[in-house]
C-alpha cells in the first residue's frame, strides 16, 4: 500500500489549475524573445495581445484559452490501479471550480458529457517503474492545434530530406488554425500510432533545451528556421515568428517504414507536472522531471 502526503485527486487538481492558467516559463520565454526580433507590425501587435492575455490569466487564475483542452494524462514511477479513479474524481473537480470547458462529447451523437470524462476518457498513459515516486504530467489539448495532426508514412528511400518537408508541410498547410506561434512536436519511426505518441510526448519538452539526440537537435533546428523563415507569422497573419520552437523524438521502426508524425502545439502549449514521494509533492511545468 502506498502512502501519500496528499490526495492524488487533489494533486490532479493543482495540474489542472496550473496547466491551464500558467503558461510554462520556456513557452513564455521563447514568446517574448520572438516579440523582441519581430519587426511586422500585425505580428508584433499579435503577440503582445497573448502576453497580456497570459500574464491576465496568471493574475486571476482564469484558464488563459476559452478552449481548455482535453487533458492527458502520463502517469509514471510506481503505482495501483486507483491512480485512475483519483484522476477521474480531480478532473471533475477541475472542470467544476476552475472552471474547465466541459469539451468532451460521444463521437458520434455529439452528445455532450458535462464533466470532461466519456468513453475512454481521460486519456492515461501508464509507464510503471521502480521509482519511490509517482509523477504525474498533464497536457490539456486544444482541439484547434490538435486538428491539424498529420501522419505521414514516408518511403524510407525519403529519408531525412523527406522528413523536413513532411513536417514543414504539415505545419504550413495549417495556416492560422492551430493558432500559432507554437511548439511543434515530431515523432519519427516506431509505428503509425508509436510516431504520433512520440509527436505529442515531444510537447512535453522544454522549448529551447538542446535535443540530448545531436541528430535531432540539428533536425530541430533546420525545422525552426525552414518555419520562421516561410512569413506565415503569428495567427498565420505574416510575420517572422510561425514556430517558437520544435522538439523531436524518435524509436526504432521496420525498415520497410518510415512513420513521420506531427503534433501541433498552440501558443498555449500547457503542461504541469508532480511527483508525489512518501512524505512530499514537488511540482514542475518543465515536462518530465
Ligand atoms: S488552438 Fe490553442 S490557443 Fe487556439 S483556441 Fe485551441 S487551445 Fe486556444
Amino acid at each position: 500500500m502506498i502512502k501519500l502526503p496528499e490526495p492524488v485527486e487533489d494533486v490532479v487538481f493543482n495540474l489542472l489549475r496550473a496547466s491551464n492558467t500558467i503558461l510554462p516559463k520556456d513557452v513564455g520565454w521563447a514568446l517574448e524573445a520572438a516579440a523582441a526580433w519581430e519587426s511586422n507590425p500585425t505580428a508584433y501587435s499579435q503577440l503582445g495581445a497573448i502576453m497580456d492575455n497570459v500574464r491576465k490569466s496568471e493574475l486571476l487564475s482564469r484558464p488563459m484559452c476559452q478552449d481548455t483542452g482535453i487533458p492527458i494524462f502520463y502517469v509514471r514511477g510506481r503505482f495501483d490501479s486507483s491512480v485512475a479513479e483519483d484522476i477521474k474524481k480531480g478532473l471533475i473537480r477541475a472542470t467544476k471550480e476552475i472552471p474547465l470547458r466541459p469539451n468532451t462529447v460521444d463521437p458520434i451523437s455529439r452528445e455532450p458529457y458535462e464533466n470532461n470524462l466519456g468513453e475512454g476518457m481521460p486519456i492515461i498513459h501508464f509507464t510503471p517503474t521502480d521509482d519511490n515516486f509517482t509523477e504525474i504530467t498533464v497536457m490539456p489539448k486544444g482541439a484547434g492545434s490538435e486538428n491539424m495532426t498529420k501522419l505521414v508514412m514516408l518511403n524510407p528511400s525519403e529519408g531525412r530530406e523527406g522528413i523536413v518537408k513532411a513536417v514543414t508541410d504539415a505545419v504550413l498547410d495549417a495556416e492560422g488554425k492551430p493558432c500559432p506561434p507554437g511548439v511543434i512536436g515530431i515523432g519519427i519511426g516506431g509505428t503509425a500510432d508509436k510516431s504520433i505518441l512520440l509527436a505529442k510526448e515531444a510537447l512535453l519538452m522544454p522549448t529551447g533545451d538542446e535535443n540530448p539526440d545531436p541528430v535531432l537537435n540539428e533536425l530541430e533546428e533546420e525545422i525552426f528556421i525552414k518555419l520562421n523563415s516561410s512569413g506565415l507569422g503569428p495567427m498565420g497573419l505574416g510575420g517572422a515568428t510561425t514556430v517558437l520552437g520544435v522538439r523531436a523524438k524518435k524509436a526504432a521502426c521496420h525498415t520497410a517504414s518510415l512513420p513521420v508524425a506531427v503534433n501541433i502545439g498552440c501558443w498555449a502549449t500547457r503542461r504541469a507536472s508532480a511527483r508525489i514521494y512518501d512524505h512530499e509533492v514537488k511540482y514542475s511545468q518543465e515536462g518530465f522531471f
